[in-house]
């Protein structure tokens, strides 16, 4: 069968189903398409595995992709197959004799994508087997993998310089999420992208919900908000340890959540078949320290959880990026409190790196904390800190409940004086609730011990609960006024920039602190795909529509069953909406519907039709 499109528009409705490009795709391909090298940056879900895909379809040969996670390959392809893609995968996963199979497809120019791991690349054979047949483009997914200084670096990866040499005169593509100017220059560096069209995208994703709440009881907020916002969906949680992942799932299945647990110390078959199920099941929710997520492109997480304070910025929002690929509505959500902030800065202090990585440690987390602690609008307090400017977005909780402050000036003196003066004793090493009991002049068996009764802040503070001197403590850790020292005790110090506000010089604005709420009432009269682009607003589907979506959904967990794929490949939550609302009654108006190609058209539209119709 002919495999070449004419244009680009071409492939994306008769392949995809969709029906415009989305930000620059449009660009990328056709550089790509006409021989160019290109860099493609975009946000997670901004829609980059388009842009070398359909060139790999308008060009002559094979598209090879090369991406780091073999785990993950299977499920790309069967992705694509799904679409009429005509593809396959080369690794170590592989017998033999399926091997061989692959490689006489790729030469007898009947593969349109061809993934492989880049340390397959560094062996000679492989090399020589794609310049025995025709090669369309390389693409490379994941490309900051190729930064020294990132997260995520995989030494392989430096080994793609040699593309140029090996493949001449064949477009490269180099794909990521990842935003910084540095990481983007190590790529143009190290694979010889210097004459690439670089394309950056807003890195704003206006279809999360960013929203962070005081931590109280982090395991029944999270129960809570999973079983009230979203039931039966799918979802990840990130905690910071391999421990804290196990308790928090057995917690969560306790309140009957489907919850997995998943970290680099359980075994290698256990960690696959909780990402399996993750993947190919309804609703499941993943559990994870941040060894998982790289390369999961499962569209319809509908909510990612940080269960605790994430390092960095950078962390967050990639993180955070998993939720909501497909465009829908999406929550970001943290809980966020005063042993977090204890926890991050001590295990900095008490690190073994050296002074410069402290150094840069702090800067990170500062600005973690910053953002937790804003009363501005999240997002953009976050894209600022990528180097983009926004308006307030109307769409995170501090832009829907600015969230009020009071004068805690006051309060601040109270307890730093306390604090200066358990460091005179220099005796012991007295933590946050000491220091709080002091201020509340609550007795116990360590105030009286050191005879804390004794000292002049003594019970001056009982003007504030508990919570409420948390909260003060944990804003003045996060302003820099109170510092952890590092002597490994978690001892609190009163910082020059704190001396500041004990002297009188400055005053402190603190957050009133809020009793975790629901998600505020959302306001938003436009749904914003992924990418940026405003599409309009879709009513809520009727209970009818809803009783639809539903039937579809059943049809296609069955389907997905007997297929052995996850049920996002066989269609997107979105078009199977989509479908409920179109109620289509003919192949034609099916067709018409956004994700449904000619491929899945043919393959689905008798089922899908007679669900639709009520006979399914
Ligand atoms: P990324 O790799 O950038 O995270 P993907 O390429 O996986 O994103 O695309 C994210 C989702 O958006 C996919 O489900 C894809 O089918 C969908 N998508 C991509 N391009 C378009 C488009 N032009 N119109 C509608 N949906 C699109
Ligand atoms: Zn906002």
């Amino acid at each position: 069968m002919p495999r070449l499109f004419a244009t680009a528009p071409d492939a994306l409705r008769e392949i995809f189903g969709y029906d415009s490009f989305r930000g620059f795709q449009r660009e990328a391909i056709e550089q790509v398409a006409g021989g160019g090298d290109a860099i493609v940056l975009m946000p997670t879900g901004g829609g980059k595995s388009l842009c070398y895909q359909i060139p790999a379809l308008l060009r002559e040969g094979t598209g090879i992709v090369i991406s780091p996670l073999i785990a993950l390959m299977a499920d790309q392809v069967d992705a694509v197959a799904q679409v009429g893609i005509r593809a396959a995968y080369l690794n170590s996963t592989l017998t033999r004799a399926e091997q061989a199979a692959v490689e006489a497809r790729y030469l007898a120019g009947d593969l349109d994508l061809l993934y492989l791991a880049p340390e397959r690349l560094a062996v000679p054979a492989t090399r020589d087997l794609l310049q025995r047949g025709r090669v369309a483009l390389v693409a490379i997914d994941e490309a900051h993998c190729v930064s020294q200084w990132g997260h995520d670096f995989r030494p392989d990866y430096l080994g793609l310089a040699g593309l140029p040499e090996w493949f001449p005169g064949v477009p490269r593509i180099a794909v990521t999420a990842t935003a910084t100017a540095a990481t983007r220059r190590e790529i143009v560096e190290r694979l010889h992208l210097g004459d690439a069209l670089c394309l950056v995208a807003s890195f704003d994703r206006p279809n999360i919900f960013y929203r962070v709440e005081p931590k109280a009881r982090p395991a029944d907020q999270i129960a809570r908000f999973i079983a009230t916002e979203h039931p039966g969906q799918a979802g990840v949680v990130y905690a910071l340890a391999r421990a804290g992942t196990e308790r928090l799932a057995t917690h969560l299945r306790s309140a009957g959540i489907d919850a997995v647990p998943y970290h680099a110390g359980l075994a290698a078959a256990d960690r696959h078949a909780a990402q399996s199920r993750f993947l190919r099941q309804d609703g499941v929710v993943i559990v994870a320290t941040i060894a998982f997520g790289m390369g999961i492109d499962k569209p319809d997480v509908r909510f990612v959880v940080h269960a605790d304070l994430p390092k960095s910025i950078e962390g967050y929002y990639q993180e955070t990026g998993r939720a909501g690929r497909d465009g829908e509505p999406s929550d970001a959500w943290m809980a966020y409190g005063l042993g977090d902030v204890v926890q991050l800065r001590s295990l900095i202090e008490s690190g073994s790196g050296s002074a410069q990585h402290k150094h840069q440690q702090r800067l990170h987390l500062d600005a973690m904390l910053a953002l937790c602690e804003t009363t501005d609008c999240r997002r953009r307090q976050m894209l600022a800190y990528f180097g983009e400017d926004i308006a307030p977005c109307g769409h995170c909780d501090t832009c829907q409940q600015p969230p009020p402050t009071w004068d805690g000036t006051e309060a601040a003196q109270k307890l730093l004086s306390t604090v200066v003066r358990l460091d005179r004793e220099r005796r012991q090493h007295f933590g946050v609730g000491q220091i709080i009991d002091i201020l509340r002049g609550h007795t116990t068996e360590r105030t009286t011990r050191f005879r804390h009764e004794t000292l002049s802040t003594w019970g001056i503070g009982g003007d504030l609960t508990m919570p409420q001197w948390r909260g003060v403590a944990r804003q003045l850790l996060a302003r820099g006024d109170l510092a952890i020292s590092d002597d490994g005790h978690d001892t609190l110090l009163v910082t020059d920039h704190g001396w500041e506000v004990l002297r009188g010089e400055r005053s402190v604005a603190l957050r009133v602190e809020s009793a975790p709420s629901g998600k505020p009432r959302k306001t938003a009269k436009t749904k914003v795909a992924a990418g940026g682009v405003e599409t309009p607003q879709e009513e809520n589907l009727t209970s009818e529509e809803e009783t639809l979506f539903e039937a579809l959904r059943q049809w296609r967990r069955q389907e997905a069953t007997e297929q052995q794929v996850p049920a996002y490949v066989v269609f997107h939550d979105a078009t199977l909406r989509a479908i409920a609302r179109a109620k289509p009654t003919s192949h034609e108006q099916l067709g018409l519907v956004s994700g449904v190609g000619a491929r899945k058209l043919e393959r689905y539209g008798d089922a899908v039709l007679g669900v639709v119709g009520g006979g399914g």
